[in-house]
């Protein structure tokens, strides 16, 4: 990347780490920058600066927001006793979407899988199982992913729960196997979570 000097391939270095960003993509985009208004280039790299020093986890939920506790989980019109497990905030936003859920979440940041040595502790299941403890839970719903992965972590998450005498729940087949809950789109995931299955 030597041809178009150091600073550029730098610049070209680091966004083609992005997910999904090829090296293709990113000289695209680093030309797209260069050439943007000084401002406008300031204002990107101030808001990835200013995201990453102030955005953190919701105490209760773990989804990413900047407060102490996220607009979800501070709404009082939410029932804070149904639960529903997502591996990331991106399928916290899908289900909400739908406008079906009135329950709170819980966002793992992962799926358990062995192939990429993810485990139970590297995912947020201890801070589940403490929310489950100190609250008047009435159901969990499991909504991870139909990947390999997202049904392991069903199965371990209900064995660890049903102990505990809740309800603990999946959500129906409608999503497709495999599926990335992200992009199934609203009516499935609605159907998904009304043909929701008590484990
Ligand atoms: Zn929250």
């Amino acid at each position: 990347m030597d041809y178009f000097g150091n600073q550029i391939g730098k610049l070209i270095e680091e966004l083609s780490r992005l997910p999904g960003v090829g090296i293709k993509t990113a000289q695209r985009l680093a030309f797209h920058i260069i050439n943007m208004p000084a401002e406008q280039a300031e204002r990107l790299s101030s808001s990835i600066v200013e995201a990453k020093k102030h955005i953190k986890y919701c105490s209760k939920c773990c989804t990413l927001t900047d407060s102490e506790l996220c607009p979800i989980c501070s709404s009082p019109k939410r029932d804070k006793n149904t639960i529903m497990v997502v591996e990331d905030p991106r399928d916290m936003a899908a289900y909400e979407k739908t406008k079906q859920y009135k329950g709170v979440y819980h966002i793992l940041h992962g799926a358990i899988s062995p192939m990429l040595g993810i485990g139970p502790s590297d995912l947020k299941i201890k801070e589940l199982l403490a929310r489950l403890s100190s609250n008047d839970i009435e159901e969990v719903i499991l909504a991870t992913n139909s990947t390999v992965e997202g049904e392991a972590t069903a199965m371990y998450l209900s064995k660890i729960i049903k102990p505990l005498d809740i309800k603990v729940s999946r959500i129906a087949n409608g999503v497709p196997i495999g599926g990335d809950l992200e992009y199934v789109d609203e009516i499935t995931l609605s159907r998904a979570l009304e043909g929701r299955i008590e484990l």
